[in-house]
């Protein structure tokens, strides 16, 4: 008998600087994951689809202004030549919806998906619809190339499968699992520079504990992130 695992999801990268993977994927509990076959990681290098001699990929934005553009002949070559079999295709992009604990979570519940990393100041706008692809931000800010938001995404979304995090944590209780943040974590040394280990968590007390931390997981996500904790009032009626 085999001693793989029966399935394994699939990561599937487009971008034109493969030499970037695994990177921080191939390390820690990823890397070791993606070793035992749990996760499977296929880079293909969008440049292998550019034209002419010069596997060109890019032009200038029509209408003018600064910077280039990734065609959308080049980029749509490079979708069709991946077997998608049921994963969603996302680009990464500041545009794209935020990311968030839920996509993740229904990301590692499905087969996989397929990652298209973005340069220059995009992507021809007709490849997204004619590829009905689905725009993914990580965060209000602007990185250069869409390689470090696929490995954000992925590792997020693989650290989920079974089998991955083994002992180490229980995503169950972390930040945005519940709609707020995590409560503050201590350990050893029971006082470090004249500040004590909270006392309820040293009683042995389950209940209390779990009291304490529920109301610092409301008092943090209350003060920190007023969105959230709106949309948790709501939840809770
Ligand atoms: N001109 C674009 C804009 O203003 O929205 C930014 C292009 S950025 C310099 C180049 C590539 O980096 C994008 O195509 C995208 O793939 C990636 N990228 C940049 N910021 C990102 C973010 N916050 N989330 C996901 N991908 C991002």
């Amino acid at each position: 008998m085999s001693d793989k695992p029966a399935t394994s999801w699939k990561a599937t990268v487009l971008t034109l600087f493969p030499a970037m993977f695994p990177g921080a994927l191939g390390m820690s509990l990823l890397g070791k994951a993606l070793d035992k076959e749990l996760w499977s990681l296929e880079v293909r290098d969008i440049r292998g689809h550019g034209l002419g001699k010069h596997r060109t990929v890019d032009d200038t934005p029509a209408g003018g202004g600064p910077g280039m553009v990734m065609r959308a002949d080049v980029a749509a070559a490079a979708i069709d030549a991946v077997e998608r079999v049921g994963r969603p295709l996302i680009y990464l992009t500041p545009r794209g919806v935020p990311l968030t604990q839920a996509r993740v979570k229904a990301l590692a519940e499905g087969p996989g998906a397929v990652l298209l990393c973005g340069r220059f100041e995009g992507l021809d706008e007709r490849v997204i619809a004619a590829r009905n692809v689905e725009e993914v931000s990580i965060g209000d800010f602007v990185l250069a190339g869409g390689e470090i938001a696929a490995q954000a995404l992925i590792e997020a979304t693989v650290r989920l499968l079974p089998g991955v995090l083994g002992d180490a944590a229980s995503p169950a209780e972390e930040s945005f699992s519940v709609g707020l943040l995590e409560y503050p974590q201590f350990t050893r040394p029971q006082s470090f520079e004249g500040r004590d280990i909270p006392q309820v968590l040293t009683n042995g007390n389950h209940r209390e504990i779990t009291k304490w931390r529920h109301a610092e997981a409301e008092r943090l996500t209350r003060v920190r992130r007023p969105d959230l904790w709106t949309l948790y009032e709501k939840d809770k009626g």
